[in-house]
């Protein structure tokens, strides 16, 4: 068993989430190293939208002018009916969206987001990488003889590596997540009804961390884009079903997903295949129909839920990103409230005056200034994951009244009026410090120095504080990790991982 050095923060996790985050944190005077279960960083070929909330925080990170390079900036978001191809209303996400909210609205490929956090988080002389590294459990130890408390992360192949903190930022499928709901209140389980499925309904499927999928399968498809392939974001509903399209990568690649509600979930366990997709679209308007044919059909994407936490910190674990609120996409807010996170936390962790002199784990200031990031924090991304859940019901719903009413409402509204879009694309209010900060030296005898110093979240240079820890094998950008595939005519349900 190999223990190493300690290092002031452990990022579990090579997400969006997890990168933006160890960016964020070396930024703030933190030494980082994040270890990422696969052996290479990729993201599955797909798009990704990024609101003003998510740009904000990327130009805070220094990164929003190598991201907006590989982007498309839309005009509008177009809603329209699945079923006759009316437009149903519009969002200008031109300069009216950016004069107000300060910042644009990208579409981006995934990988394109993620190789750019990658380069500069190794461009960073705080930050150090491990890939080809499980983690398999997180504990809080606190030092006998002063009292003061740290992380120990354990991977699977039994190595030790021991931090301040550690940041679970693991995803949907979150096993860090199940730390902090059997340590407490954390959550309600997940979705009842739905155990006959097989698809991985329980919290015994989803590592105990309670994601159920909710009978939703995703289709999608990355492709140059055809002739007459829409400029900006296309988003078409009907009674459980949608698809959205844009363009990513600078106009050089089309995205399409296609969203349906499985007659067979609950019924069988490979429920979900193209047969469904295809009778679920079969009276969708032409250009639906179209898109939905030329959709890759060996594999999907379950949509999953979950019910909101009551608490992302146990000890010196906070949980971050999907780990900490997995959402439904219909918000596409998923990436974006991750990249929140990652700044929230670099923000409280910066005001955090380390190193400590002692006191009890949740009385120091690392401590506290994971509290306060959960505090500022998860009030907020609760709020998208229920939101995100209601505005998918709005879209999906089948019931004529509603149709009838839902659209109504949205063909008055006019494409420059913000009022329903101002709670999630306007700047959130200030992090608060954290309530215990007591600067000072190291004690005598410390075991664990932090590599910690007081700064503001900034672009800027590193600070002191370089890695404790030695670099392991460092993961190459750019190609996919290869998605979990099943044999046999129907598709498997994947996972966003
Ligand atoms: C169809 C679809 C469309 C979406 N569209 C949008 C959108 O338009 N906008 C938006 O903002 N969001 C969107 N989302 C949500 C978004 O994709 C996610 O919220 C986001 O990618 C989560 O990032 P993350 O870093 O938290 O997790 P992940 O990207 O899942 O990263 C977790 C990482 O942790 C690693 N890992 C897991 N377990 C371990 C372990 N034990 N040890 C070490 N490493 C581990 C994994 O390998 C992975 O690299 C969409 C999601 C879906 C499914």
């Amino acid at each position: 068993m190999s223990v190493t050095s300690p290092v002031g923060l452990l990022v579990v996790g090579g997400g969006i989430g997890g990168l933006a985050a160890a960016l964020a944190a070396a930024r703030a005077g933190y030494a980082v190293h994040l270890l990422e279960r696969a052996e290479e960083f990729a993201e599955l070929g797909a798009g990704l939208q990024l609101a003003a909330n998510a740009t904000r925080v990327l130009a805070h990170l220094g990164v929003l002018g190598d991201v907006e390079a590989l982007s498309v900036a839309p005009r509008r978001l177009v809603m329209r009916a699945a079923h006759t191809g009316q437009e149903l209303s519009a969002l200008d996400v031109g300069a009216p969206y950016r004069r107000r909210y300060g910042y644009p609205y990208l579409v981006v490929h995934r990988n394109d987001l993620l190789t750019v956090l990658l380069a500069h988080c190794r461009a960073h002389p705080a930050v150090t990488i491990e890939t080809g590294r499980t983690v398999h459990d997180v504990r809080t130890v606190t030092d006998p003889r002063t009292g003061r408390a740290h992380a120990e992360v354990e991977c699977a192949d039994g190595g030790i590596h021991r931090a301040w903190a550690v940041i679970g930022a693991d995803g949907v499928r979150s096993r860090l997540r199940a730390k902090v709901i059997a340590a407490g209140t954390a959550a309600r389980t997940g979705i009842a009804g739905i155990s006959a499925t097989g698809v991985s309904p329980t919290d015994a499927g989803y590592g105990g961390g309670g994601v159920a999928a909710n009978g939703y399968a995703t289709y999608r498809r990355l492709s140059a884009p055809t002739r007459g392939a829409p400029p900006d974001v296309q988003l078409w509903i009907g009674p459980h079903l949608h698809l959205v399209q844009y363009p990513v990568r600078r106009h050089e690649l089309f995205n399409q997903a296609a969203v349906f509600h499985s007659p067979t979930f609950g019924h069988r366990p490979d429920w979900g295949g193209p047969d469904e997709l295809d009778a679920a679209f079969a009276r969708t308007c032409a250009p639906v129909r179209t898109a939905v044919a030329e959709l890759d059909r060996d594999r999907y994407w379950p949509v999953q839920d979950h019910e909101p936490l009551h608490r992302w910190v146990h000890g010196r674990l906070a949980l971050l990103g999907d780990a900490a609120h997995p959402m439904q996409q219909y918000l596409a807010q998923g990436a974006c409230q991750a990249l929140e996170d990652a700044l929230a936390l670099a923000s409280a962790l910066g005001l955090a005056r380390g190193p400590q002199t002692g006191g009890a784990d949740d009385g120091d200031a690392i401590g506290a200034a994971l509290l306060a990031y959960q505090d500022v924090r998860l009030p907020r991304a609760t709020d998208c994951q229920r939101r995100a859940r209601s505005w998918g019901e709005l879209w999906h719903t089948a019931d004529p009244l509603t149709v009838a009413l839902r659209d109504r409402v949205l063909r008055a509204r006019r494409a420059d009026d913000y009022t329903d879009t101002d709670w999630l694309y306007a700047p959130p209010p200030p992090p608060r410090s954290p309530t215990t900060t007591q600067p000072g030296a190291a004690a005598s005898g410390s075991t664990t120095p932090p590599a910690v110093r007081p700064a503001a979240v900034s672009a800027g240079p590193a600070g002191p504080a370089g890695p404790a820890v030695s670099v392991g094998s460092a993961g190459s950008a750019g190609s996919a990790v290869a998605p979990p595939r099943t044999g046999g005519a129907r598709p498997s349900p994947v996972t966003h991982e």
